[in-house]
């Protein structure tokens, strides 16, 4: 990568850290040396509660019972393996999202790649990460995508492997649709950009911030599939 596409893609960061700054939840002044490179204090980040505990083999809802698979997955049929959620979208983690997807927070795209790097550096093997595509329409309104760049801190500062190898077609959004039109109107939407360079890779796991019916994910792994990828995980930030 180039000095000026790095310096590009951190200057923001290096903005934050420069000027004085108040907590991007709370309003709290960020004094050094309570500053951070995430804009948080201290008390709002120790808010972010970690899904522990029993959850669903497919999609990572906390359960209660002994059984392994959500009501809700005893329905429906993905094409990947399983989704693993760092949190529930509520309280603090869906704030922040908000902040970072519509509010253009960036920085915050720092503390959700060290949260997704903390359960990707248990696993045994250095897996591939392959970002979910944002829609063309969604990227051009917000100006960055908003998953490429946690995918680009994953890259950059923990070393994973990143290919950014899956396209959206058109401009359709998932936003406002029930699970099973969401199921429909991704199909045969997303195509894979850079099929020989899947070659000799076995497993991979797809990136996104909010696992909701798992529409996308399955079409991404449907594609990746069909490209001779045996197994597709999903790791999301937060459940809804
Ligand atoms: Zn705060
Ligand atoms: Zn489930």
């Amino acid at each position: 990568m180039s000095i000026s596409t790095v310096i590009k893609k951190y200057w923001f960061y290096a903005l934050d850290v420069v000027l004085p700054c108040r907590c991007l939840v709370c309003g709290q002044s960020l004094l050094p040396p309570r500053k951070n490179e995430y804009n948080m204090c201290r008390c709002c980040q120790e808010k972010i509660v970690i899904l522990k505990g029993k959850r669903c083999i497919k999609c990572s809802m906390p359960l209660i019972s002994e059984v392994e698979i959500c009501t809700r997955c005893r329905e429906r049929e993905f094409h990947f393996e399983e989704n693993y959620s760092i949190c529930e979208y509520r309280g603090i983690i869906k704030e922040l999202i908000y902040f970072y997807k519509f509010k253009a927070k960036r920085t915050l795209a720092v503390l959700f790649a060290k949260l997704l790097y903390n359960y990707l550096s248990l696993k045994k093997q250095n897996l591939l990460v392959i970002p979910i595509p944002s829609t063309r329409s969604n990227i051009r309104k917000r100006g960055w995508d908003h998953i490429k760049e946690i995918a680009f801190v994953l890259h950059n500062r923990y070393r994973v492997p990143v290919l950014y190898c899956l396209k959206r077609e058109g401009k359709l959004t998932q936003k406002g649709l029930n699970s099973k039109d969401r199921f429909t109107n991704i199909l045969g939407k997303v195509t894979c950009t850079h099929p020989q360079k899947l070659a000799g890779i076995r497993e991979v796991v797809l990136l996104d911030d909010i696992f909701t019916t798992g529409a996308t994910a399955s079409e991404c792994a449907r594609v990746l599939l069909g490209n001779g990828i045996k197994k597709v995980s999903v790791l999301t930030i937060a459940l809804d």
